[in-house]
């Protein structure tokens, strides 16, 4: 489909309002240009939407009162509602929000000195099934839309704002919450181009992250339509295992997944992928392992981003001794690769990577199973290894 037509399909979808915090710069043009208005009307409402972070049209002081009253009629402001906040020790906060149809996703927002870390969904539930991820124990619900998925900057922004944390909060964005968003690609795109965008939130494209399971098809798609930086999530040395972790390797193998980074880095905003890799205590962390996955990167331009694997209630595989991840990412120290361990950050609210199950139902019985597995299992964090998010989300 041409972008033209891309963009009508997406203007026209739907009998009711159009939610137009999900519309991109060419969307909004067109659409307001459906009502007879002028493009630079687009502009304009881009700049209330998403750096003022408006809720309604009726304030929109710069808008002809004709055109406000259109709005209130044929658009919404779509964005989520949010269901309930958890703040916790270390500063990082998890919203949970209704995605309709009983469904509810996490959004996280993990503060760091000089930046402040966005981290979003995509999906509820995932469909890829990893064996480490507590998402993918819930299997597939819905995709959410781009109205919903630029709503968790929307909300987050305003909200943080309204508290004086300055007046953009959110300076860097990684799509690693719930879901697979190379799954959801055509709500994915519209909501990075208003990341990206000046008049709405005006990211660079190295401070949004788009981490996937290997989706190699629409890796390329991404490189050609909207390149930002990339984090692949490997977790295994070679097929055999790898088919058992991240079941989309069948589909995708290493050898076609490393040729698609390759090809990747050709339009990337920066010179490496990011690959994270979660360590499974006797699964995929031997130092023999370690010495495959460093065989198997040498050649790539990248940063590896090790995360101990964070427990939920279900789950029968263990965290790594902090003596194994050290000695893993020594391996691959010594052989030259650049290495980052993620602090595990805001586990006292299960906002951790992997924790976040995010469903409404039975919410309440998870989280306190939840608490008191994590409490009993989560040794203290370490203190000089990096946050979550922090080596994928590196500030320019
Ligand atoms: N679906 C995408 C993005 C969301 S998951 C992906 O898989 O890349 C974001 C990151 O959290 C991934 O690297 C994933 O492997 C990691 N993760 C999932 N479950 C985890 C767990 N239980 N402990 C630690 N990291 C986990
Ligand atoms: Fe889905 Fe990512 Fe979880 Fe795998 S790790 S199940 S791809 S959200």
């Amino acid at each position: 489909m041409t972008p033209a037509a891309e963009t009508s399909k997406r203007v026209q979808a739907g009998p009711g309002p159009v939610d137009v915090l999900g519309l991109d710069r060419d969307a909004l043009q067109a659409w307001v240009g459906t009502l007879g208005h002028k493009p630079f009307r687009a502009r304009q409402l881009l700049r209330w939407l998403h750096q003022r972070g408006a809720d309604s049209f009726a304030g929109m002081s710069d808008l002809a009162r004709e055109l406000r009253e259109e709005l209130e009629v044929r658009a919404t402001i779509g964005a989520a509602p949010v269901l309930r906040r958890e703040d916790s020790r270390d500063g990082t906060r998890k919203w949970l929000i209704d995605v309709g149809a009983g469904e509810a996703v996490e959004t996280v927002y993990i503060p760091e000195p000089g930046r402040g870390t966005l981290c979003v969904s995509s999906q509820a539930g995932c469909a890829v099934h990893c064996a480490f991820c507590a998402t993918g124990a819930q299997g597939f619900s819905r995709n959410l839309t781009s109205g919903q998925i630029a709503g968790q900057l929307w909300m987050a922004n305003r909200e943080l704002r309204a508290q004086g944390l300055g007046e953009r909060p959110v300076t860097n964005v990684v799509l690693m919450g719930m879901g697979e968003p190379l799954q959801n690609y055509d709500a994915l795109l519209p909501a990075l181009r208003l990341m990206l965008d000046d008049d709405a939130y005006g990211l660079s494209r190295r401070r949004v992250t788009v981490s996937t399971a290997g989706m190699v098809p629409m890796i390329d798609r991404l490189a050609r339509d909207c390149p930002v930086a990339l984090a692949v999530s490997l977790h295994a040395p070679d097929d055999a295992l790898r088919d058992r972790l991240v079941p989309l390797n069948r589909k995708y193998p290493l050898r076609e997944l490393l040729a698609a980074c390759r090809r990747y880095l050709e339009f990337a905003p920066r010179d490496f992928i990011t690959i994270e890799y979660v360590l499974l205590a006797g699964v995929n962390d031997s130092p023999e392992q370690a010495r495959a996955v460093l065989a198997l990167l040498r050649t790539l331009s990248c940063k590896v981003n090790l995360i101990a694997f964070n427990p939920y209630p279900g789950s029968e595989l263990r965290r790594p001794e902090p003596a194994v991840v050290k000695a893993f990412a020594s391996v691959l120290q010594e052989g030259g690769l650049t290495v980052t361990t993620r602090r595990t950050r805001g586990d006292d609210i299960d906002a951790a990577c992997g924790q976040l199950a995010g469903s409404v139902r039975d919410r309440t019985e998870v989280v306190l199973r939840r608490r008191d597995a994590v409490s009993a299992a989560e040794p203290a964090a370490e203190p000089a290894a990096e946050s979550a998010a922090e080596s994928a989300a590196e500030s320019a």
